[in-house]
This record gives structure tokens, sequence and C-alpha cells, in this order.
């Protein structure tokens, strides 16, 4: 099968799942978003969740964060990893929200790009998210993903990202992106699992994948309390 005829069926599989997938990180605006994400690194999204509200009780906009000690905000987000960095990019960011673009944040991958802690995945979570532009922002679950199921052979996440934009129709991205963090959250272990009973991957995995899969001890479920999801998505394909 080709990767495009490949594309179309996963996009239809995906968009019978979830036709309209929630934003995972709680957020108010676009400075709530950026700020959320950027405590995503290296750490869940339910913990982000935890700890938003109170440091945005503190401080809700660029201004307010720019004013906080940063000890302030690292005590908030303590619990995150990597908090005392992350801390002292909130602080630096919201700084420059303020001195460069009118406590705004920027509608642009350049200027987001330019902040600090920011790279070009935040950049675009926040672009697609928060100003509805079409983005593909692709996470390691994402890259793991478009290579299992043959959709991109790249080595790193900007090649992956490149393949998958080709891949999809433009206006799709912003909510299949979400669709496929998920689709890997509520059905794929990171290995060693039985591929022929997916919805997904019994058809579209390539057959260097599933030897490989093999190689690391799949075949057996070892699931992440995914047995029941895998049961829905083999009735899935059972009624395609
Ligand atoms: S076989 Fe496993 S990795 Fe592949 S899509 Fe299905 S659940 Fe995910």
């Amino acid at each position: 099968m080709k990767r495009a005829e490949k594309a179309d069926r996963i996009l239809r599989i995906l968009d019978d799942l979830y036709p309209e997938p929630p934003i995972p990180l709680d957020h108010a605006d676009a400075f709530s978003l950026l700020v959320a994400v950027l405590l995503s690194a290296q750490c869940t999204d339910e913990r982000v969740n935890m700890v938003t509200p109170g440091l945005f009780a503190l401080a809700p906009d660029a201004e307010r964060m720019a004013g906080l000690p940063e000890e302030k905000i690292l005590e908030q987000i303590r619990s995150c990893g990597l908090a005392p960095g992350k801390a002292r990019n909130i602080k630096a960011l919201s700084r420059i929200l303020v001195s460069e673009h009118g406590g705004e944040v920027p509608r642009s991958f350049e200027a987001l790009e330019a902040l600090p802690g920011v790279g070009h995945k935040t950049a675009s979570v926040v672009m697609s998210q928060a100003f509805g532009v079409p983005a593909f922002p692709v996470d390691t679950h994402i890259h793991r993903l478009a290579a299992r199921w043959g959709l991109s052979s790249g080595k790193n996440v900007e090649r992956t990202e490149a393949d998958l934009k080709a891949l999809f129709p433009r206006e799709t991205w912003n909510h299949l992106h979400l669709a496929i963090i998920f689709f890997g959250r509520e059905y794929c272990p990171a290995r060693g699992h039985d591929l022929s009973s997916c919805a997904i991957c019994s058809w579209a995995a390539t057959k260097k994948r599933i030897r490989e899969e093999a190689q690391d001890g799949g075949g057996g479920p070892r699931s992440r309390g995914s047995a029941s999801g895998r049961k829905k998505a083999a009735s899935k394909k059972a009624t395609r």
C-alpha cells in the first residue's frame, strides 16, 4: 500500500475514534498555553494541569509573571521535571513578551522560537492550539507512531514532521496531531505487543517494523493498561 493510501485510511480511523480531540493542557489564553506547554517537557499533562492553577492565580498574564520573583515561580512548579530551568525561562520569556510584544504572545513561529525555552514543537503547539494556524507538532510519541505506521522513515522529529505534512491535508493537521497523541496514549505501549490485533498496525506496519517489534519481545501483550484499548481497536477494525 502506498504511503498516501495509508495516510488516508489512518486519517479516517482516527477521525472516527477522535472526531473532536480536546486540548490536553488546561489554559485560558495563548499566554497560559505557552507556559503550560513549556512546563510539559519531561512532565505529564496531568501534572502540568495540577500546578498551573496555582501559578496563574499569582500571575495570569505576562506582565504579572515578569514581576514575580523566580523563586515564587519555582515554588509553584517544583513538582514538574526540570523545574529550576523552567522557572528561569518562564520569567525571562514573560519579560520579553512585555518589552518586545506589548505583553502578548506573538503569532509567528520565528518570534515564538526566539523566546527562551521555546523550541519548534512548543511554537507549533501554540500556533496550532492557541491561534488555529495549521501546524504539526511532532513529539517523540508521534515520531514513533509515524515510523510504526510506515508514514515516515525520518531519523528525527524534523524529518517526520515534513513527511507527515506532505502526506496529510493542511486543514487536518491541527486535529490530527491531537488524535494521534490520544490514540498513542490509549492503545500503544512503547514496545513489545501484538500488532496483529490493532486497528492500524495490523495492516499499516511495515514488515521491518513487525520484525523489530517481534525481536523486541512483541507478540505478547505488555500493556500500559491498554488491553481493553486493543480490544476496542480490534473491534473497530472488525466493523470496518
Ligand atoms: S499495534 Fe501497537 S503501536 Fe501499532 S498502532 Fe496499534 S497499538 Fe499502536
